[in-house]
Parts: C-alpha cells; sequence; structure tokens
C-alpha cells in the first residue's frame, strides 16, 4: 500500500516507493575493491507451511563495519555511492512552493499538472500563520503577525483569491485558451507533480529545505520526506544528520 501525508491546508506528500537502502550506498563502495557485503539477517522461525501470518517487514541489519563506511563515506563526501537508489513522489503543493521546488535541477526529475491541458481546481494555499519581517535581505527575522493582522491577511488573500479564480473562470467561458486563462492564477494555486531522485540529490534537497532558513511552507514539505527517507535509509540518515546535515 502507498502511503500519503497531508501538509498545508490542501497539500499532500504521497510516498509511491523507492528502490535505495543502505546496503547499496556500502556496495557501491566495496565495489572499488572488488568486494560486497551482504545484510545480517535476523532468522526467526515462526512454523511450519502456510498460514502462519507471514510478515516482510525488513528485519535486516547493517553490520558495525558497514555502517561505519557509511560515516566515512557522508564525512569524506564520497557522493556517487548514494546515487545508487531511487525515490518516487507525488506532491500536492502550492506553485510557489514548486518554484523552489524545481530550482533542484541534479539527480532530480519531474512531471507536473499542466494547466495548458486542463483546468486548475480553486484550491488556494492560506497560511494559518501569518508573519511580518524586520531586518534586511539576507537577514529578515520572521515574527508572529499578532491575531489581527493574521485575519486581514487571511481575508484579504482569500477575496483576492476568489476575485482570480472568477476571472479564470469567465476568460474560459469566452473561450479563452487555458494556457492564457492561467494568467489570472495566483501563485498559491496549488499543483500537483511527480518527483524522484536519487538518495544523494535527496539528501542535497534536505540540506536546503529542511533548514531554518527555507521558507516554512517548503520546509513542511522537507520534513515529511526526510521521515520517509530516515526510514528506509535509517543509516545514511544518521550520517547525514550527523555530517551537519550536508549532504555529501
Ligand atoms: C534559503 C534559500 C534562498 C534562496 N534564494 C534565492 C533567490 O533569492 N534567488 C534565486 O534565484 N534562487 C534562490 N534560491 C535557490 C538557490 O539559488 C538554488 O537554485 C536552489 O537552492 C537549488 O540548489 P542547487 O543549485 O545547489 O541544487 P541543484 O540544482 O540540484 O544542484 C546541485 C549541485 O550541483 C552543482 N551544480 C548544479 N548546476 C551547476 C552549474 N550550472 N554549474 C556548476 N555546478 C552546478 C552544484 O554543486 C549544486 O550545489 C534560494 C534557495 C534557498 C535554500
Amino acid at each position: 500500500m502507498s502511503k500519503q501525508v497531508k501538509v498545508l491546508d490542501h497539500g499532500h506528500v504521497h510516498f509511491i516507493g523507492s528502490m535505495a537502502t543502505d546496503l547499496d550506498v556500502v556496495n557501491a563502495a566495496r565495489v572499488s575493491l572488488n568486494s560486497s557485503s551482504t545484510w545480517e539477517v535476523e532468522t526467526e522461525v515462526i512454523g511450519e507451511g502456510a498460514g502462519v501470518g507471514l510478515d516482510f517487514r525488513n528485519h535486516n541489519v547493517l553490520s558495525d563495519r558497514d555502517k561505519g563506511l557509511i560515516k566515512f563515506l557522508m564525512r569524506e563526501r564520497h557522493g556517487t555511492p548514494f546515487e545508487h537508489g531511487y525515490f518516487k513522489f507525488r506532491v500536492k503543493a502550492p506553485l510557489f512552493v514548486f518554484r523552489e521546488w524545481h530550482r533542484h535541477r541534479v539527480g532530480h526529475s519531474y512531471n507536473e499538472w499542466s494547466a495548458r491541458y486542463s483546468k486548475l481546481e480553486p484550491e488556494f494555499y492560506v497560511p494559518d500563520k501569518v508573519l511580518v519581517q524586520a531586518g534586511k535581505p539576507g537577514a529578515y527575522t520572521f515574527l508572529d503577525a499578532g491575531q489581527e493582522k493574521t485575519n486581514i491577511c487571511r481575508n484579504y488573500l482569500l477575496a483576492s483569491y476568489r476575485e482570480s479564480y472568477a476571472t479564470y473562470e469567465f476568460l474560459l467561458d469566452q473561450g479563452i485558451s487555458k494556457q492564457q486563462a492561467r494568467l489570472a492564477l495566483p501563485v498559491a494555486t496549488y499543483s500537483e507533480m511527480i518527483w524522484s531522485c536519487n538518495p544523494r540529490s535527496l539528501m542535497h534537497f534536505l540540506s536546503l529545505r529542511d533548514s531554518e532558513h527555507a521558507q516554512h511552507e517548503i520546509r513542511e514539505y522537507a520534513k515529511v520526506i526526510a521521515e520517509i527517507f530516515s526510514s528506509i535509509m535509517p543509516v545514511t540518515y544518521e550520517a547525514f544528520v550527523s555530517n551537519g546535515h550536508k549532504a555529501p
């Protein structure tokens, strides 16, 4: 069964699947010496024949030597062994979040819902938490806007989204092409994409987006992705975190 996690007000991360393990990293490195490792499998005899309640959860354990190798590769920035793997997600997020996401070019593949070919839904992001900013570019401090400003911001955004979507529908009704009618829509409009990447590029994404410097909204997605990644490649994730959250 594939898994979906809700993010922001209408978005989600849907984990489609992966072909990636810590052992793949180890063996990509060990091929340098024409050797390889195998899992230390914890075997438990649970019964005989069919109907004993088979459980195929991953009970495999990496040896200490293999764990040490992953830490070494991370620390010394031997990055290529982390490229032999694949993660695939379906993501629903506002356009401004995708705009940040799609800046990640190396080792990432994207396909996105086309507003040239189909009509977008009236789904728009409205922040729960509204911020004011102080300071100068590159060194802003963001502070809670307080209840009054939060209400004003949310109400004005909602009114503007309603107006934009009404314009969009009006233009479509006039026979204007979808690719031009969409010009009326704001960057808060939700879209969907299929995103895949390898573990190295995923860590690079996390280093920049699961970060206090990233915008809150993309970070909410990055936090979910970090959790999925850490459950599939726990040793790699731990080495990444203890290496200062830096990709090799
Ligand atoms: C907090 C924050 C603020 C940002 N603000 C802005 C902004 O104001 N304006 C803006 O335009 N962008 C901004 N960005 C986007 C940023 O500049 C990057 O485009 C984005 O983070 C992707 O990073 P990347 O290029 O390292 O990733 P990828 O594109 O995945 O590249 C991965 C790595 O490959 C190498 N690489 C890729 N392409 C090249 C190349 N052409 N030449 C040499 N090496 C290459 C680099 O080592 C790079 O780190 C911001 C990002 C963050 C996280």
